[in-house]
């Protein structure tokens, strides 16, 4: 089987997502053959514009329909499957981002086979580490050769591919018929002008120790004023402080910033989970015993309360 690889392009509001250019890097280590980008969007040429500019991509595909004016996972496998057979792709990737942990595990089902999570490292077509146990592990998988492999790649483990490329970009066909048992009704998110929680390289966070949806308003204060993207933990989020999509740890986001500081947050294993890739660490935090010290590398005994405000005149 030949290694020519599909990259199926994360994006919203007509901006292409910086997961897709670290799927690229990974995809880089898997072959030196074609690496093709496949848009699904309701008008995708400037989408794929955008995704034209990767290093290491060969061509880049969009296939517009009206339906695909919003991403849903169950209107997308099935032109992704159609896609990866028109091509003979060796591989379908996509990023372990909530687009693509959503997509790419019914993309394997509709296409029959098993799929590899989370790859992190390459150490050949069929081969690779992925976490285990939250994390704390790395297993090497092989997947069979003799069939389409589909799998995720986890972007905190892969720098985004530069930019410098110019491929080619095609429309595409896809002759398939679209369910109707799954339709989009509408998207709930937060309007936000901070960077993207996944791909920041400042990510300030906030847990428990906060102690209300109000007082998380000096965490995006002083977010903001670094230019940091905002993050929290799962027991903000179950408490209400924050929505869930800010959640970073194991069964939140993976993240992996230059800088993290992370206020009123104990240092749970689950939330660890998230920032194992984490440049430096800072942590505040009052109780000197919180767990959350044991892996800064800066940590500050105190109460958030007295600490944020005095940072924040630090940086003027
Ligand atoms: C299956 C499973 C999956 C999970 N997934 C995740 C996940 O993805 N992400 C995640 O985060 N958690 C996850 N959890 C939950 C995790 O175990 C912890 O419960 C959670 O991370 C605790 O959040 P916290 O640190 O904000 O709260 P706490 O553990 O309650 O810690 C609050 C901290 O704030 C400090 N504090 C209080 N007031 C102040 C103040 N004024 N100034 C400074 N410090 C202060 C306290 O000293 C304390 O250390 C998961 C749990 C399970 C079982």
């Amino acid at each position: 089987m030949s290694h020519r690889i599909l990259i199926i392009a994360d994006h919203l509001d007509g901006r292409l997502n910086e997961s897709t250019a670290r799927t690229v890097a990974c995809a880089r280590q898997i072959t030196d053959r074609e690496i093709d980008v496949l848009v699904l969007a309701d008008d995708g040429a400037g989408i794929a514009g955008e995704a034209a500019q990767i290093d290491g991509v060969s061509t880049v595909r969009h296939a517009d329909h009206p339906a695909n004016a919003h991403p849903t996972a169950a209107v997308f496998a099935p032109q992704i499957v159609a896609a990866a057979e028109q091509g003979q792709y060796s591989h379908v990737l996509g990023p372990n981002t909530t687009f693509g942990k959503d997509l790419m595990p019914r993309v394997a089902a509709l296409l029959g086979v098993p799929m590899v999570t989370d790859i992190m490292a390459v150490h050949g077509p069929h081969e690779f580490d992925r976490p285990i146990y939250a994390g704390n592990a790395v297993t090497t998988v092989a997947a069979p050769a003799d069939q389409v492999l589909v799998a995720s790649v986890r972007c905190a483990s892969y720098p985004a591919a530069s930019t410098d490329n110019q491929a080619a970009v095609e429309p595409i066909t896809l002759e398939v018929e679209l369910p109707g048992h799954t339709r989009f009704i509408s998207l709930e998110q937060q309007a936000s002008d901070r960077p993207d929680l996944q791909t920041a390289s400042k990510v300030v966070s906030g847990g428990r120790g906060v102690g209300s949806e109000d007082n998380f308003r000096l965490i995006y204060d002083f977010a903001d004023k670094i230019g940091a993207a905002v993050g929290a933990s799962r027991a903000a989020v179950d408490a209400g402080f924050v929505p869930n999509d800010m959640q970073v740890g194991q069964t939140g986001k993976i993240i992996s910033p230059d800088l993290y500081m992370c206020f009123g947050i104990s240092g749970a294993i689950q939330h660890l989970a998230g920032i194992k890739d984490a440049g430096t660490i800072v942590a505040i935090n009052k109780d000197e015993e919180a767990p959350i010290f044991e892996i800064a590398d800066i940590g500050l005994v105190g109460d958030l309360f007295e600490i944020i405000p005095e940072l924040e005149r630090a940086v003027g």
